[in-house]
């Protein structure tokens, strides 16, 4: 099984440790026989920021609430997917989609699909065991990625 380059380049944007993961996870669901990709990995702080910005500061619709630092791809331990069909339309409502959070789960690994409340089910992320304000301050301590 091969990592198609988008998902692959996607991943390569990861901490160490979650790369391992997300190759681990993505490969178990290419096995299982589905179409999915890896469509985004980090987000740096400034790209985060101007996510914020849509549809507050600048046009278009809102497309998110976490501000720069308050989302854990800014700290490279979280990635979305995205089931494709054949002709290579992303199928956001497709079952395949839960498949592939059943697996991030039996992986150890945390599905957006699986929260209480407000649900992400294109989202995973590995366990940190620490908050986002402990990411943010590790962050600043040149600790975190390292
Ligand atoms: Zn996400």
């Amino acid at each position: 099984m091969d990592i198609d380059p988008r998902s692959a380049g996607n991943i390569a944007t990861l901490r160490k440790d979650a790369q391992g993961k997300a190759r681990e996870w993505l490969l178990q669901c290419l096995e299982a026989g589905i179409n999915v990709k890896v469509i985004c990995g980090t987000r740096t702080y400034q790209e985060q920021a101007a996510l914020y910005a849509k549809g507050r500061t600048t046009r278009g619709p809102k497309v998110t609430n976490a501000q720069a630092g308050y989302s854990w791809h800014n700290f490279g331990v979280a990635w979305d997917f995205v089931v494709f069909d054949a002709n290579g339309n992303p199928l956001w409502d497709s079952p395949l989609m839960e498949r592939c959070g059943k697996i991030a789960e039996s992986l150890g690994l945390e599905w957006g699909g699986g929260w209480t409340g407000f649900k992400d089910t294109p989202h995973i992320q590995i366990k940190t065991g620490c908050t986002l304000a402990d990411a943010r301050q590790r962050v600043k301590d040149g600790k975190w990625w390292a």
